[in-house]
């Protein structure tokens, strides 16, 4: 099959490689986009000889505007050409050792660098030399892989997840990314090495991780995650929500797959990493929390507090950052029953205050989150939800339009508290701020200067202090 390569590069590439007698191909995942009609700006190029040296040649026939980044200790050469990231790398053969994922290198030819890759669908080149420009080089029938939708290894799977375990959560990420199968030996090689991981960063794994979560159905890598065993080695926190109990008759739901249904229809809605993460977080507390009470059945009293209080911890482990990401992903698992309880009552206008008021400006991917929440297999619960949601956005709306609620700044500082009774800062301040706070948040007051410095003087006045 031959390929077409509509960019001017590929061809300024292959003179260069022809000048230098070297042989030279496009490799990997830009070839295997390409093929998928997912264009991408990163493209691999594979020389049979110098990386560093094609590299240095390419730069210098693309005038004195481009530079070329090398990397001694890889072997490789990277040129930033328009936007795309053009990567260097003379072909090589690969071999390795039990205890660590990288390979003793040596240089080798097309066939050992694509013998090293980890997919079929991964191994495709494209020719750029003068004889075959443009020919599709795949000998390990990855194209007929894609049209069956089929990740598979090149070589033994056995070998292949073993050497770099990596692999298995690659195997797994494009899975879930492309919606393919992973082949019946290649999955249970996965199980089998299930424990190999151990020897792979937390970063690396973090990073397949959030791949997998971005994609259009995460629940697809979560399964296999948990079917094969990862997850409850990467994350057994999560792994833990899985499984049902009864007791007299009485079950609850399964919590994993509960949560995956939450993180897929969140999914349809945002492509937030966050608040995807706060989906797979909002129910973490729930095996810690679940209790049996006779005549009343199972309850998570208190999950939502305990499963913020889990989230820094969690964070620390998977090694995600440990900033305003996690405190917005805290946040969420901590409020995210508030506008569940809200839409099952009658709704005040204190409440709605209140939610906005610790809410902030995430009172949107709040409701978001709840709405995805609602799983129930009886769609007249669901649809009754929906519209007493569809009523608590709307009074946010009013109480916001009227209060001003969701970025609320006191309208008496502590300043002004300090100055008025002529007092030092301390716990008095404390005392009347926070009374204005919640008569504010309950209505007694408006969130305006006037009714807030006359209420102030009151409470002043009852903790025995004088104004002028
Ligand atoms: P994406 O761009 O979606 O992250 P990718 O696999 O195309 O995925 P890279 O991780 O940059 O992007 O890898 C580029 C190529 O290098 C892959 O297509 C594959 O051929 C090879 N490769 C990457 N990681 C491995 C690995 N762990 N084992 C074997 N080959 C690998």
């Amino acid at each position: 099959m031959e390929a077409k390569l509509t960019h001017p590069i590929f061809k300024i590439i292959s003179v260069c490689a022809t000048e230098m007698n070297s042989s030279a191909y496009v490799i990997g995942g830009w070839v295997r986009d390409l093929l998928l009609n997912r264009p991408s700006k990163d493209i691999d190029i594979v020389a049979i000889g110098s990386g560093i040296e094609l590299a240095q040649h390419v730069a210098k026939k693309l005038g004195d505007k481009y530079q070329v980044h090398v990397y001694k200790n890889f072997g490789t050469a990277q040129i930033l050409y328009e936007d795309y990231n053009i990567e260097f790398v003379g072909a090589r053969k690969e071999s390795y050792r039990s205890e660590s994922r990288k390979p003793i290198v040596e240089n080798g030819t097309l066939e050992d660098d694509q013998n090293r890759r980890d997919f079929t669908i991964n191994a495709l080149a494209i020719s750029l030399n003068k004889k075959d420009y443009g020919h599709l080089l795949d000998p390990f029938n990855g194209l007929k892989d894609m049209e069956q939708k089929l990740i598979r290894t090149p070589l033994d799977p056995g070998v292949t997840y073993s050497d770099d375990p990596l692999r298995m959560m690659r195997a797994i990420r494009f899975a879930t990314q492309l919606n393919y199968i992973i082949e019946a030996q290649s999955l249970a090689s996965i199980a089998k090495n299930k424990n190999r991981i151990k020897i792979i960063s937390k970063e690396r794994i973090s990073d397949e991780l959030n791949k997998i979560i971005l994609a259009p159905v995460p629940s697809i890598g979560f399964k296999l995650l948990f079917d094969t065993g990862l997850l409850q080695l990467i994350f057994p926190q999560m792994a833990l929500l899985q499984g049902v109990e009864a007791i007299n008759g009485k079950s609850h739901k399964d919590n994993f797959y509960h949560t995956l249904e939450v993180l897929d229809n969140i999914s349809k809605t945002t492509n937030d990493l966050w608040l995807r993460w706060a989906a797979i977080l909002h129910d973490i507390a729930k095996p810690q929390t679940k209790r049996f009470e006779t005549g009343h059945g199972w309850t998570f009293h208190g999950h939502e507090d305990k499963g913020a209080r889990m989230v820094p911890q969690l964070f620390a482990e998977l090694k995600l950052p440990l900033n305003e990401k996690m405190k917005y992903v805290q946040k969420l698992v901590l409020l995210h029953l508030r506008p569940i309880v809200l839409a099952k009552s009658e709704i005040t206008d204190s409440a709605i205050r209140r939610l906005l008021f610790e809410a902030g400006n995430d009172i949107d991917d709040l409701m978001k989150l709840c709405e995805a929440d609602i799983t129930s297999k009886n769609e007249y619960k669901v649809q009754k939800y929906l519209k007493n949601f569809e009523l608590v956005r709307q009074k946010l709306k009013e109480v916001e339009e009227k209060d001003n609620i969701r970025n609320w700044q006191p309208p008496i500082s502590g300043e002004d508290i300090m100055k008025t009774f002529k007092i030092p800062a301390g716990r008095e301040v404390g005392t009347i701020k926070s009374a204005i706070r919640e008569a504010i948040l309950d209505g007694i007051i408006q969130n305006d200067y006037n009714q807030a410095y006359q209420f102030m003087i009151q409470e002043g006045e009852k903790l025995g202090l004088k104004s002028d």
